[in-house]
């Protein structure tokens, strides 16, 4: 993370400027539990829009609908989410809702396909890990979807959720490669591979070639600070390339997925606190 507020992550995004990389804002917190909450949270990301457009930053936001106050009203969430759509429309700009635990993704989805209908300028994650994503994506294409695809972060039990890192990614691969056909075949789908597998980024580039994409057919996001190199040289290379820039204070359940993810993100970590 750049730092705490707003303002640490857009002056990290002007940083990416030069080299061509667009960004995401996404302000971390969860499972808010009063109303009220959930009212702050959308009027943070309308200042958030707003300032993203008065810097004329390639920038977009990303929200987690139980930070809307899914849990609690879930009309209330969809409102938000309607009014974020239509101030970043103003500036041409495009609202993500991200993909929680798998309790929440049937619901996402069909408020989603809601959203989508009124909003051409939203998008939604979608899970490779989970059984259900390639019907998921099927389902969606109608809508001339934005998806990014991410492997997964929650822990999801074998009954709906590929375990092994082999299969997620081979499942990974399938459905970016579904997405690149219904492109292929005249389908407007904007793709987004969220994952730091630059391997796999180039698997896929390679089934786009063949199809006869081009690079531009999908975009590669990562998270701040993470591969940055790598950022920097697929921009480079003619990659359409993102940056997810994570701040805010609620920062400590998003942290201890990232250092599941990656054991030894926590030896890294406990590292930066040694004086
Ligand atoms: C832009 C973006 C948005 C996301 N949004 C969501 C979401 O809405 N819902 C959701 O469930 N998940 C989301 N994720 C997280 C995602 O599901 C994965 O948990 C995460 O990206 C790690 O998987 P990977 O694809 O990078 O592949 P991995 O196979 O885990 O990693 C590939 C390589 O990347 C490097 N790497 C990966 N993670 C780290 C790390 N934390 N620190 C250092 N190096 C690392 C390592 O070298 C590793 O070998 C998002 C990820 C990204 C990049």
């Amino acid at each position: 993370m750049p730092g705490e507020d707003a303002e640490a992550a857009l002056a990290a995004a002007e940083a990416f400027r030069a080299d061509d990389i667009g960004t995401i804002f996404t302000r971390l917190g969860e499972n808010i539990t009063r109303l009220d909450e959930a009212d702050a949270v959308a009027t943070h990301y309308l200042g958030l829009i707003d300032a993203i457009a008065a810097r004329g930053l390639d920038g977009e936001a990303s929200v987690k609908l139980t930070q809307l106050g899914f849990d609690i009203d879930e009309e209330g969430a969809l409102d938000h989410l309607r009014r974020l759509a239509e101030r970043a429309a103003v500036s041409g700009r495009t609202v993500w809702i991200d993909m929680e635990s798998s309790a929440y993704v049937e619901g996402t989805i069909a408020l989603y396909e809601r959203l989508k209908a009124g909003h051409s300028n939203t998008g939604i994650c979608l899970q490779a890990y989970l059984h259900r994503t390639a019907a998921d994506v099927q389902r969606l294409l109608s809508l001339d979807p934005a998806i990014r695809l991410v492997k997964g972060a929650y822990a999801e039990p074998a009954a709906i959720a590929w375990q092994r890192r082999h299969d997620v990614d081979a499942n990974f691969a399938g459905l970016a490669v579904s997405m690149l056909e219904a492109v292929r075949a005249g389908r407007n789908v904007r793709i987004g591979l969220g994952t730091h597998d630059v391997g796999l980024v180039e698997q896929i580039a390679g089934h786009a070639a063949a199809l006869g994409l081009g690079k531009d057919a999908f975009e590669v996001q990562m998270l701040y600070g993470i591969r940055t190199a790598e950022q920097r040289r697929l921009a480079r290379e003619g990659y359409v390339v993102r940056d997810l820039i994570a701040y805010g204070e609620a920062w400590y359940p998003w942290y201890m997925r990232r250092l599941a993810e990656r054991p030894a993100n926590v030896v890294f970590a406990l590292r930066q606190m040694l004086p």
